[in-house]
């Protein structure tokens, strides 16, 4: 069998698609854009070229997708054990906390320095519809 080379994916941002070989090839997968040359000579081309291509050898495809999956998991690796403290599934997604409170609890909570702004961000539980907190147990 022969490594076919092919796009991983395609970046309209330089700046991103450097940041995401970064990130590759620090995984030890080797890598290398394609149509970077044509982009800083003119940006407007970016469109029809279809931004910059990220390319690797077609049997490390699945190995990037790996690599890019985990980087928009936002926050430590334990994530991985977190599981629904309602009903102990592992269908958990991380994402805006819905707003429960009422204005006027809001307000309590400001007054008292309670209201936890820092956890904009909740884990919901896709199976029940829980949202937890697992840090805070
Ligand atoms: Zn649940």
């Amino acid at each position: 069998m022969e490594d076919k080379i092919v796009t991983l994916e395609a970046y309209y941002d330089p700046m991103l698609a450097e940041i995401i070989l970064g990130r590759l090839k620090a995984n030890g997968i080797p890598c290398f854009l394609a149509d970077e040359n044509t982009l800083a000579a003119n940006p407007f081309y970016n469109q029809a070229i279809g931004g910059v291509k990220i390319k690797v050898f077609e049997h490390d495809l699945e190995k990037c997708r790996a690599i890019l999956a985990e980087e928009v998991v936002p926050q430590s690796v334990d994530e991985e054990l977190i599981s629904c403290p309602n009903c102990q599934s592992t269908n958990v997604s991380y994402g805006p906390a819905p707003i429960k409170k009422n204005w006027f609890s809001i307000l309590i909570s400001f007054l008292l320095s309670t209201y936890p702004i820092h956890l904009h961000r909740t884990w919901t539980c896709a199976d029940c519809g829980a949202n937890f907190n697992p840090h805070a147990q």
